[in-house]
């Protein structure tokens, strides 16, 4: 199909576009201003367009949906938050929130495709030297290329103490052991954001026992695994990464020895609102497939939507499709505003993540029997659906913050 989008925005068009300032004195509002608009109508239309009817494809598959990935890199629909002296648009949280909602309806697979690498640049956004920015976002806006974020491994995934990949200083390099387990474009990264422990003591805190690297995927050592068969989101590439003797200049250090930690954990208050927007698109597509065969399938002489049990089950979908996606846009406000957000980022991850499943499983109970054939699309909404409950931190991990967060709040007022 031929591609009938533009790209319209450039850096001059789209300066945040959700402007501080013009918020601020307008107050409270729920109005998307018209580049906003605009840009959300570009991701539904090459949604709709590019990525749909394609899915089914990339699903059953596994492959990678290269040509779709360069088609969103030219047309903006990729790295538009990186910074400007970097070629990029600096574009907030939120107007990246508005389009990859928009793409998940389309397909969360190849959705996680176009906007995962932005989990891989953001400890580089907010953390990087201006020289790291340059060479490592730069290439990213040059080409068609894409970021990993490789934290989790074999033995730990929420408790990220518990990492064991090792760097040791030697001279002017560092020497990175270990391996990495789950990552998202772990065979296709350009380059990877590595969390490796530099500090031996197994006492050390946290805080101060791990350090951020940059690291090149050609640098020798770096051994992609094989690409996992996942239960859903099968167009994305998850694999896991060896790294043996691999050495990586000073240069590359983020911010300094010891500030891995608070790096890695720093970067899911920009991105859990894009998983939580990722999630409302699969909960949306589930609506609409489960409205739309409503309609259309009959029994003792109505269509089934006539039915109030399940009209009924429209309705809690409708809700929890409209309320997360409140809480995403609240989430990815405040980050853009420079207010603290990890406790609504984590409310807006786990709440939408939750209601994907929901809504997910009530569209396959829409369908009946054709819910769980795979020639009809609910199948895979459920088994795309699952994921959001667990990577970025579990739906377990995220009402820890939350409460934490209550109870704080709690004892500063007692
Ligand atoms: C498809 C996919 C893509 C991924 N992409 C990436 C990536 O790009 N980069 C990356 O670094 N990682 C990635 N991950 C890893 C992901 O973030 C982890 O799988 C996730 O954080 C959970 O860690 P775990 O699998 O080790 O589970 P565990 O930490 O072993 O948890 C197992 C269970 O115990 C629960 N649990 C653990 N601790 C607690 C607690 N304190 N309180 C209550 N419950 C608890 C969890 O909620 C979960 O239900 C990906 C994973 C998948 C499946």
């Amino acid at each position: 199909m031929a591609l009938t989008v533009q790209k319209i925005f450039t850096p001059s068009t789209l300066t945040r576009a959700f402007s501080v300032t013009a918020a601020r004195k307008s107050g409270f509002n729920f109005e998307l201003n018209e580049t906003q608009r605009e840009m959300q109508a570009m991701a539904r239309k090459f949604a709709r367009e590019e990525i749909a009817p394609q899915a089914a494809h990339f699903d059953r598959t596994g492959e990678y949906p290269i040509e779709i990935l360069k088609k969103a890199w030219a047309v903006g629909l990729m790295n538009s938050h990186i910074p400007e002296h970097c070629g990029g648009l600096n574009q907030g949280v939120f107007d990246a929130c508005l389009m990859g909602e928009e793409l998940s309806w389309g397909c969360s697979g190849i959705g996680t495709v176009i906007g995962s690498s932005h989990l891989g640049q953001v400890p580089v956004i907010l953390n990087g030297t201006k020289e790291q920015q340059k060479k490592y976002l730069g290439r990213l806006i040059e080409e068609p290329l894409v970021a990993a974020y490789a934290v989790t491994e074999p033995g730990c995934g929420s408790d990220v103490n518990g990492v064991k990949t090792r760097a040791e200083k030697k001279g002017d390099e560092y020497v990175i052991n270990g391996q990495k387990m789950w990552i998202t474009n772990g065979g296709v990264a350009n380059w990877y954001f590595v969390l490796a422990r530099t500090n031996p003591d197994p006492k050390a805190p946290a805080s101060k026992a791990f350090t951020g690297f940059i690291v090149d995927r050609d640098t020798p050592g770096v051994t992609p695994g094989r690409k996992e068969m996942n239960m859903g989101q099968r167009a994305s590439d998850t694999r896991g990464v060896t790294f043996e003797e691999v050495r990586v200049p000073k240069e590359n250090v983020l911010l300094g020895e010891g500030a891995g930690f608070k790096i890695a954990m720093g970067a899911f208050d920009t991105t859990r609102p894009p998983v939580a927007c990722g999630a409302t698109g699969v909960a949306q597509r589930c609506l609409d497939e489960a409205t739309k065969y409503s309609l259309e399938r009959k029994t003792f002489g109505v269509p089934i939507a006539y039915h109030q049990a399940v009209a009924f089950m429209l309705a809690d979908m409708a809700i929890g499709v409209e309320t997360a996606r409140l809480a995403w846009m609240r989430a990815a406000w405040e980050a853009d505003h420079g207010i603290r957000n990890s406790y609504s980022a984590s409310i807006a991850k786990a709440y939408a993540g939750d209601v994907a499943n929901k809504c997910a499983s009530d569209a396959v109970q829409i369908f009946g029997g054709a819910g769980f054939n795979s020639e009809y699309p609910v199948e895979k909404l459920m088994r795309d659906a699952k994921i959001y409950q667990i990577y970025e931190g579990t739906t377990q991990i995220q009402k820890l913050v939350i409460s934490r967060t209550v109870l704080e709040a709690s004892k500063r007022m007692a």
